[in-house]
């Protein structure tokens, strides 16, 4: 219940209430030092503006963010500054997010140059030393980004991320326009600079074949609110809220997963003005009037895994899982 997410907020939480975009309402997500927490939802649930608020990007209107024990959004304005530049995105599309009249070496050396982490003549030696980390060839230092391929690309965003420092890393759509071989290579990046770096990594993807492969948690978002979050293992071995039991029932494969991603039943809701009670009883199969009036809170069903779901306090109607739809 509530004692639990006090208890993850210690390390890392967001207790957020966005009244400007409305998109993420009084949510409460923490991350543990190391861990890589995979958080997926359809298009438009509000994932983005979560990462972007813990990124930094985005103010929120209301709530507290806490970053490694401390209350960023009670900090100064320059020591803000310089503890959210522990904590970098990286996009989607490495086209749009790098400047084309830049070099290799202006983008990834800009920031930590600016914020005096490396001094100007120095830029160079750091710059070229995290290309080759990165999988690049060092020597390119003075080339644009369009003469790279979108992995590549995406190489450069990862570089220019790692340049000041992080100890938290949000990817945003990281790897989903990339083609799956590359998808792979960007995932073992990935990992190999968490082991190395002791990275903390959230991961927000639509896709849950990657979210699997990489997760050490996952938490599923629909319509600005966290519905269920929980070790990978438990979430994929006993998915609990009724929306969650639909994406799993309806994983994608490789083929199909350039489709538009709306693989439960029914419309979504439009966030901005989102249904009374539970936001998913439309959809919901399980749906009992309760479910339009009230909202579920998130409760703990079991250690580290919390759901919010009414049908949680009302053990007599158990929840079809993947199996027992498909037998
Ligand atoms: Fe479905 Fe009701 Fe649970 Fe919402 S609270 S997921 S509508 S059963
Ligand atoms: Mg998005």
């Amino acid at each position: 219940g509530l004692d639990y997410a006090e208890k993850l907020a210690r390390m890392f939480g967001a207790k957020l209430e966005e009244r400007v975009v409305h998109a993420v309402d009084d949510i409460s997500l923490a991350i543990n030092p190391g861990e890589v927490v995979g958080l997926v939802g359809e298009s438009g649930c509000g994932k983005s503006t979560l990462g972007r608020i813990m990124a930094g990007i985005l103010p929120q209107s209301a709530g507290t963010l806490h970053w490694e024990g401390k209350d960023i959004s009670a900090l100064p304005r320059q020591e803000a500054k310089a503890v959210r530049l522990t904590s970098q995105m990286i996009f989607q599309d490495p086209m749009s997010s790098l400047n084309p009249r830049k070099t290799i070496l202006d983008i990834v050396g800009e920031a930590p140059v600016a914020h005096g982490m490396v001094p100007k003549r120095q830029a160079p030696d750091m710059v070229a030393a995290l290309m080759e980390r990165v999988g690049l060839d060092p020597s390119y230092l003075k080339r644009y980004p369009h003469q790279f391929s979108g992995g590549q690309r995406q190489r450069i965003g990862i570089a220019r991320a790692l340049a000041v420092k992080p100890r938290f890393i949000i990817c945003d759509e990281s790897v989903s326009a990339l083609d799956v071989s590359i998808q792979a290579q960007i995932l073992n990046l990935f990992m190999e600079l968490k082991q190395e770096l002791g990275l903390t990594y959230l991961f927000i993807s639509h896709d849950l074949g990657v979210v699997k492969h990489i997760s050490d948690r996952v938490a599923i978002m629909y319509l600005g609110r966290i519905v269920e979050s929980a070790p990978a293992d438990a979430f994929f071995a006993a998915p609990n809220h009724p929306y969650t039991v639909a994406l799993l029932s309806e994983v994608p494969t490789i083929k199909q997963r350039r489709r538009q991603f709306n693989p439960v039943k029914g419309e979504i809701p439009s966030p901005l003005h989102p249904p009374s009670g539970c936001h998913f009883h439309p959809r919901c199969p399980h749906a009992f009037d309760r479910c339009r009036m009230e909202r579920p809170l998130l409760r703990e069903i079991a250690p580290g895994h919390i759901s919010a779901c009414h049908l949680n306090e009302t053990p007599v109607l158990a929840i079809a899982r993947p199996a027992e739809i498909t037998t």
